[in-house]
C-alpha cells in the first residue's frame, strides 16, 4: 500500500501534517493485515463448506447455496418481473426478452421510515401494493397468463429452494419486530391476497441482489462470476463447481455450477478480525441499528462509511487540529454526516472545494473553515474511503483465488459504488496487487439487482422444465 506520504498532499502546516497522519497511519491497511485477513476470510468459506453441520456454525458467514445454476444463453423470449427489496427504496422491473435481448422498465418506490420499523406485514402489504401500481400502470394487469417474478429479497436468508428461504436477520435500514423465521415469498404471497388478489403474477424465484447482480452482470459480461453490492449495505456472491461444495446435497445433472451467496457481512462477528478493526468502527458498531451484528458490512458499506469518516473528524476536532477544536453539529449529531457528503467531498477535484464547503454548510462549519481545516476535511474523506474500499476488495481477492480463473469480471451494483469516484480504483489497488494470476475486471451494472431478479425467473422456469434441483 502506498505510504501516507504519497498521497495527493494539500498544503498544510509540518504541525497539523504530522497530527493528522498520527490518526490516519492506522487507518491504513498494511500489506501484512490484507494478507492475514485473506486467509481468516478463506477459512471462514472453508468452513461454511463443510458437512457437518457443527463445523458450518464456527464460520461467520451465512454462505448458502442460491439453488440458482442457469446464467442466461441469449435464447430468452418474453415478459418477467423482478423486484427489489433492499432496504430504502423498491423497485419493480419489467423485462421483455426478445431473442435474449432484455427490454428493461424499473419503477422505484420509497419505504417510509415507519414502514422499515413497524411490523413486517405491513412493508410485505407496500409491496404488494407497489406491484398493483406497477401492474396498473404498465397494462399488465390483464395478462392472461400470470407474469414469473423473481424476488430479490435482500436481507440475510437461508435458501430452503428456488422459491423457498427463511429470513435469519434484519441488517441495515430494516428493523421490523418480527419477520425472523418467516419465508419472504409465503409473506408476499399473503400480503397480496389481502392487499391485490387479483395481480396476475407468480413468484418462482427469490434470491438475495449478489445473486441477481451476478445474472446481470453475465448478460452483461460473460466473463462476470462474481456479484457485488456496494450500497447501504454489502455482499457477494460467485459461480462456484458443484464438485467444490462439500456440502452439497442437491442433484449433479448439468450445469455442474450454482451461485453461492457468500453472506460476508457478518465476516468478523466471532472476534476474528478484531485486531485489525478501529476505535471508530467499534464506536459506530455501539451506536448502530444492529449493535454486535454484521461486522464486516460495518467497515464498508454505505450505511456506515459516513458515520467513520465523522468519527475520524471528530477525533481530529477533539485533539484541536480541525476548526479550533469546535465542531458543533458535526460532533454532537450521530448519522447525520452521511455517505453521499464523503461522495461529495471526493467528487472535488484539484483545487476546487465547492463540494467540500456545501457539505461543511450543512454543519454551519464553512463560515469557520480555514483552508487548512479544508484540507484536513478532504483527506479524511479519500483515506477513510481508501480503507472502506481496500477492506471489500481484500475479500474479492479470496473469491477470485476461488473462481480461478485466468479473466474474472466483478459486477457491482449499489450507491456507493456507483457514485463515488475513487472506489474503483482504490479496489483496483488490491486486486491488482493481490490477484497476480487472474485479470480482474470490475464493472458497474446499475439496478442489476432488480434485473437480474427477473433474470432469475428465467432460469427457474428453465431448471423447473429439466427437473434441475
Ligand atoms: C444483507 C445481505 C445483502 C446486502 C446487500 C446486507 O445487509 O445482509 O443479504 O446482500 O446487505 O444489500
Ligand atoms: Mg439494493
Amino acid at each position: 500500500m502506498e505510504p501516507v506520504e504519497k498521497r495527493s498532499k494539500l498544503d498544510m502546516s509540518d504541525v497539523t501534517r504530522k497530527k493528522l497522519d498520527a490518526v490516519l497511519q492506522p487507518i491504513t491497511l498494511s500489506d501484512d493485515a490484507v494478507r492475514n485477513i485473506i486467509d481468516i476470510f478463506s477459512k471462514h468459506m472453508e468452513l461454511a463448506n463443510n458437512p457437518d453441520e457443527n463445523t458450518r456454525k464456527k464460520s461467520d458467514l451465512l454462505m448458502g447455496n442460491s439453488f440458482i445454476r442457469d446464467l442466461l444463453d441469449g435464447t430468452e423470449q418474453g415478459e418477467f418481473l423482478g423486484l427489489d427489496l433492499g432496504g430504502t427504496n423498491f423497485r419493480v422491473v419489467r423485462v421483455s426478452f426478445k431473442d435474449g435481448e432484455a427490454d428493461t422498465t424499473t419503477q422505484y418506490y420509497t419505504l417510509l421510515e415507519s414502514v422499515l420499523c413497524g411490523p413486517v406485514a405491513g412493508v410485505f402489504d407496500f409491496i404488494a401494493e407497489s406491484i398493483q401500481d406497477f401492474v396498473n400502470r404498465h397494462g399488465l394487469a390483464k395478462s392472461d397468463e400470470k407474469i414469473p417474478l423473481g424476488f430479490t429479497f435482500s436481507f440475510p436468508s437461508l435458501q430452503v429452494s428456488l422459491n423457498q428461504s427463511v429470513i435469519l436477520h434484519w441488517t441495515k435500514t430494516l428493523r421490523c419486530p418480527d419477520g425472523i423465521g418467516d419465508d419472504p415469498v409465503a409473506l408476499l404471497e399473503a400480503a397480496i391476497a389481502r392487499k391485490a388478489k387479483d395481480l396476475p403474477v407468480k413468484i418462482v424465484a427469490v434470491m438475495s441482489d449478489t445473486v441477481s447482480t451476478l445474472m446481470a452482470g453475465n448478460y452483461l459480461d460473460k466473463k462476470c462470476r462474481i456479484g457485488l453490492i456496494l450500497g447501504t449495505g454489502c455482499n457477494a456472491a460467485f459461480v462456484e463447481h458443484i464438485s467444490e461444495i462439500d456440502k452439497w446435497t442437491g442433484d449433479d445433472k448439468n450445469p455442474q455450477h450454482v451461485i453461492v451467496n457468500v453472506e460476508l457481512g457478518s465476516f468478523g462477528d466471532s472476534g476474528c478480525l478484531d485486531h485489525h478493526r478501529t476505535d471508530y468502527e467499534r464506536e459506530l458498531d455501539k451506536f448502530s441499528n444492529h449493535p454486535s451484528s454484521f461486522t464486516f458490512e460495518k467497515s464498508c458499506a454505505g450505511m456506515y462509511l459516513g458515520e467513520f469518516v465523522r468519527l475520524v473528524l471528530v477525533k481530529l476536532i477533539q485533539e484541536g487540529v480541525l476548526f479550533g477544536g469546535k465542531g458543533g453539529k458535526l460532533v454532537e449529531e450521530r448519522w447525520k454526516f452521511t455517505t453521499s457528503h464523503v461522495t461529495a467531498i471526493e467528487s472535488d477535484q484539484g483545487l476546487s472545494t465547492a463540494n467540500t464547503m456545501e457539505v461543511l454548510n450543512k454543519f454551519d462549519l464553512d463560515t469557520v473553515a480555514t483552508a487548512e481545516d479544508i484540507a484536513v476535511v478532504r483527506e479524511v474523506a479519500e483515506v477513510g474511503s481508501r480503507r472502506g474500499a481496500h477492506w471489500i476488495a481484500i475479500l474479492m481477492v479470496a473469491l477470485v483465488n476461488r473462481v480461478a480463473l485466468p479473466e474474472v469480471t466483478i459486477a457491482i451494483d449499489g450507491s456507493l459504488f456507483e457514485r463515488h469516484p475513487k472506489y474503483h480504483n482504490s479496489m483496483m489497488e488490491i486486486l491488482d496487487k493481490f490477484c497476480p494470476s487472474s485479470k480482474v475486471k470490475l464493472i458497474l451494472a446499475k439496478d442489476g439487482s432488480g434485473q437480474g431478479g427477473a433474470f432469475g425467473a428465467v432460469s427457474a422456469l428453465r431448471q423447473a422444465a429439466r427437473g434441475i434441483r
